[in-house]
């Protein structure tokens, strides 16, 4: 080959290469923006959690398993309210988020009017569940007044049988909304709206206050434990479980009778409120002065029903406010 066409031929080759840069060049540089456009694309539909609803160190799981293509839908807002109702020497609270309700426990049954009143200015006429923590009638009594005015889904408690007036009226009313009384297990779980109820106890000795259910709300940042009438051996055996117990309010057990909340107990969930339904002037002496003492150290606001009227606690999963009715 002449000297002249070799050179043609590497001019040919050094053209035919270049060409190739050029266009493998202008090919990336698609590519880079195509991925670019996409990536941001894809960033822009991912939905924010909702910072009322999951706690802090948990968002960046959330946003981690959350499916790219998810259509961006702003996240419902949840709101709870715990009502301690003033039922005196007794116990009622009524728990209600985003338009679920749970009564636990109803007060005597001097009460069921004011229980009967109490949901119709609410105007709550379903309750998704009634919690009925123990047999003894200063939890129970009211409940029938509760039922005349709403029906019921799920009733709880811990035990289907047991011979007084007040359960067998508490079982007619069950059985009026065709619901029948059924006992928990601990660990059971279930949502109340935006927030979880978690059942911490339940017949955990023979002896009747020592039976009651323990439960625990959880609500965002914002937690609540109830104990109905439980005692230092439910206190040990849930301690003993290794739950997790810390919580912002305790609804303080027995209505602050001195075998109740243990420091052990108390410093595991180390409430910033502790809330003692109590009866002005009772005959039990409660609540006692050693409870009031081991809340006073564990530096708990305590709040009473004999004192403050009924007790309104407040959350959007973030913040906590209480008020109280006097
Ligand atoms: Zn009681």
């Amino acid at each position: 080959m002449a000297y002249s066409d070799r050179r043609n031929i590497h001019d040919r080759g050094i053209g035919f290469a270049a060409t190739t840069i050029v266009t493998l060049t202008v090919v990336s540089v698609l590519l880079i923006t195509t991925c670019f456009v996409l990536h941001c694309k894809g960033l822009s539909h991912k939905p924010q959690p909702n910072p009322a609803i999951i706690p802090e160190d948990n968002q960046t799981t959330e946003q981690a398993q959350t499916p790219e293509n998810e259509p961006e839908v702003a996240p419902e807002p949840t709101f709870l309210d715990v009502h301690f109702i003033d039922v005196g020497q007794a116990d009622a609270a009524l728990v209600s988020c985003d338009g679920h309700h749970m009564l636990i426990d109803g007060g005597n049954g001097t009460d069921s009017s004011l229980i009967f009143s109490y949901l119709r200015d609410h105007d709550i006429a379903h309750l998704d569940y009634i919690i009925a923590t123990h047999v003894h009638e200063d939890h129970i009594g009211g409940l029938s007044g509760a039922l005349n005015f709403a029906s019921v889904s799920k009733v709880y408690c811990t035990t289907s049988e047991y011979d007084s007036k007040v359960f067998s009226n508490l079982v007619k009313y069950t059985e009026k909304h065709g619901a029948e009384i059924e006992i928990p297990s601990v660990g059971d779980e279930f949502m109340l709206g935006g927030a979880s109820v978690k059942i911490l106890a339940v017949n955990s000795t023979s002896e009747i206050n020592d039976t009651s259910i323990v439960l625990k709300i959880v609500h965002g940042e914002n937690s609540f434990i109830f104990t109905g009438d439980a005692e230092r051996a439910t206190e040990q055996i849930i301690l003993e479980s290794g739950e997790e117990i810390k919580a912002d309010v305790l609804k303080v057990g027995h209505h602050g009778s001195e075998n109740a909340t243990t420091y052990p107990f108390l410093r595991e969930i180390m409430p910033k409120y502790a809330v003692i339904s109590v009866g002005e002037g009772n005959t039990y002496g409660h609540p006692t002065e050693a409870v009031l003492s081991r809340l006073r150290d564990a530096e708990a606001t305590v709040l009473r029903t004999d004192f403050h009227g009924d007790i309104i606690f407040e959350s959007d999963g973030m913040n906590l406010t209480v008020t109280t009715e006097k």
